[in-house]
């Protein structure tokens, strides 16, 4: 069963009304009953009292004359009261005079004094009979008190029939009350359950009475508009922090695709020296899984070592400085490594540095390389030099023997000349032609041998200092070596102004001559038609030399600067060594050599010098040494 307060408020105050009604009928009904008892008993006493006076009274002549009959006729009278059972006249001996008993119901026995005694749901009236104040006998009544019981089942009866019409009385009534009280009660308790169910806030309850339901439909109503703006307000903070969450995750997305494309690991720490935050490429580098990170102490994730080695960049940052630095550390998972590493301080609201963000890279093979690289260098300058004695010991050589070997070829040449000059009338068949064979070689030597030592006297110039050299006497001189040649072709030779160059004015007209004459050699049908043209680019000088002659194939370009590399046989006189020393003296100069040239479309030769040093004197304010030399 249900406990009362869990049952309906309609059944309650169905309960309630009933429980009252019937609390209030039986009270009442209970205090009628015992006042009626009490007031019935009362009288009752009075009543039997008097009756047994009476009866005494009445028989108080038969009991004196000894008169059984009438005293008999007296008791008689008795049975208009049913409720007496017995009745018995003594005489003063005690003995039975007469008696009455309809039930056959015993008298008491007789008592020297009246009174009443109640005994076992009855009652005995004692009452002494006298005549002229002498007591003649006694009387002795014995009354049934089932008269009590009765008048008590019928107020029983009433009460119940009181009770059940009140109860349905009740039962109407609190249909009524049901409507007026209950139906409001139960329309606001539908109401909260919709609330509750679909959190709807917006709904309102009726207000049907101004009693205290009224009040209650207007607090509980009230209660939903606070609800409601608090709800709209939760809402809207919950959709400002979904946001805001949303947009969190998006720059962190970015963040970390950002950092994952990156060559570099990127990390963020606190004050305390722990981890808030490493890009994946941080777990990659030290082999730990994403989750052994982020919270971690800084010391515990890369080992004590490696924290000791970067304990100084830390405090330095702490500090508020921005750092950079290249350090070797041993960390616990990967062991020794070069890292170089940047740490910006990060800043609290306050203004205070509240950590650090590093960007590190690992350039532990980069140092290897490095070193790789010193120790390769290191070896190729020993190289280098050994190379360069070797070459410098060649050179000279060179230098000493196309300088000595051409006193001995001299005098093959003259002692030929000679032979021819004095013996020639003499000389039959063959032996002239073979002499002049003997001539014609040494001449040649002797061309090879000059332009040999010209070739390696470049490097003989080392020692002198270099001079600002105006290119157009230069020009000027080479041309004039270059007269019979020129005659001989036709040659037209045009040039723009040339600029000055830092050098030996020797081997400048050296350089000029060797192209021109190239030039004029290596000329198609036409005349020679020679350009020289000057400009700047890049900061240097750029010169070009163009012809009109048969031109160079694209294959040659290269090969053509190599020292007795030709591409025309005996056909043109030639050593091969011209473009190698045109070479030479532009690249001892810091400059450039090239040619751009089709088979029969002309060539261009190109060379680029070092822009001239200003006047002494501004050079020499520049802090630059008076007696500069080639470098060569
Ligand atoms: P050479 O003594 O043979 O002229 P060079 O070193 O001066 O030696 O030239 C090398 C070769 O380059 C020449 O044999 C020639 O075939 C080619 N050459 C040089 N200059 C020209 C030019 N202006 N036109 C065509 N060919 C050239």
């Amino acid at each position: 069963m249900r406990p009362f307060r869990d049952i309906p408020i309609e059944r309650k105050l169905l309960v309630a009304i009933l429980a009252t009604t019937a609390l209030a009928l039986l009270l009442s009904g209970l205090s009628f009953l015992v006042l009626d008892t009490v007031w019935f008993r009362q009288q009752l006493r009075r009543d039997l009292s008097a009756l047994a006076r009476i009866i005494a009274e009445n028989s108080t002549a038969a009991v004196a004359f000894d008169d059984a009959k009438s005293a008999g006729e007296t008791l008689t009278a008795l049975r208009e009261r049913p409720h007496v059972l017995a009745a018995c006249i003594y005489r003063l001996d005690g003995s039975v005079l007469a008696s009455y008993s309809p039930a056959g119901q015993t008298c008491p026995p007789p008592r020297a004094f009246g009174g009443l005694v109640l005994r076992g749901g009855r009652i005995e009236v004692f009452q002494t009979i006298a005549l002229k104040d002498r007591p003649v006998g006694h009387l002795a009544l014995l009354y049934d008190l089932g008269e009590i019981a009765e008048r008590l089942r019928l107020y029983g009866l009433l009460v119940l029939a009181v009770l059940l019409i009140s109860g349905a009385i009740a039962v109407r009534s609190s249909v009524r009350l049901r409507e007026r009280i209950v139906a409001p009660i139960e329309e606001l308790a539908r109401d909260a359950a919709h609330v509750a169910e679909t959190r709807d806030y917006t709904i309102r309850a009726r207000k049907q009475s101004r009693d205290e339901l009224g009040v209650l439909v207007e607090s509980f109503n009230a209660m939903l508009f606070s609800i409601q703006s608090r709800d709209d307000d939760l809402r809207k903070a919950l959709a400002d922090r979904e946001q805001a969450l949303a947009q969190a995750k998006n720059a962190r997305d970015q963040l970390e695709m950002i950092t994952d494309t990156m060559a570099s690991a990127v990390t963020r720490c606190g004050r305390d020296h722990r981890l808030i935050w490493a890009s994946r490429q941080y777990s990659r580098w030290l082999n730990l899984p994403p989750g052994q990170i982020a919270g971690q102490p800084l010391a515990g994730v890369i080992g004590e070592n490696a924290f000791a080695a970067l304990r100084p960049f830390i405090d330095r940052v702490l500090a508020g400085e921005r750092v950079e630095y290249e350090v070797e550390a041993d960390f616990k998972t990967i062991g020794p490594r070069w890292i170089r590493g940047t740490y910006v301080p990060t800043r609290a609201a306050n203004g205070e540095v509240d950590g650090w963000v590093a960007e590190l890279s690992d350039i532990t093979a980069l140092k290897r390389a490095q070193a790789d690289v010193v120790e390769i260098n290191r070896q190729l300058q020993r190289l280098n030099s050994s190379l360069a004695r070797s070459n410098e010991d060649l050179e000279r050589f060179a230098y000493v023997a196309s300088h000595d070997l051409q006193e001995p070829l001299r005098i093959v040449t003259t002692y030929s000349q000679l032979l021819i000059r004095t013996y020639g009338r003499e000389l039959r068949g063959e032996a002239a032609a073979f002499i002049d064979n003997i001539v014609d070689g040494a001449r040649r030597m002797q061309t090879l041998l000059a332009d040999l030592l010209a070739y390696t006297g470049i490097s003989a110039e080392i020692e002198r200092p270099v001079e600002n050299v105006d290119l157009n006497a230069a020009l000027e001189t080479a041309k004039s070596h270059l007269k019979a040649a020129i005659a001989e072709s036709g040659a037209q030779i045009a040039s723009d102004p040339l600029p000055s160059a830092r050098g030996h004015e020797g081997h400048f007209v050296s350089l000029l001559q060797n192209l021109i004459g190239n030039a004029i050699k290596y000329r198609s049908a036409d005349p020679p038609r020679i350009r020289i043209a000057a400009g700047r680019q890049g900061g240097e000088m750029r010169i070009e030399v163009s012809d009109n002659g048969i031109g160079i194939a694209p294959e040659y370009h290269q090969k053509i600067f190599v020292p007795f590399k030709r591409l025309h046989g005996r056909k043109i006189p030639g050593s091969g060594i011209g473009l190698a020393i045109c070479q030479r003296v532009v690249e001892r100069y810091g400059g450039r050599i090239w040619v751009e040239s089709q088979v029969g479309a002309g060539s261009k030769f190109i060379f680029t010098l070092p822009e001239a040093a200003p006047p002494a004197r501004e050079a020499a304010s520049a802090g630059e040494a008076p007696h500069e030399r080639a470098a060569l």
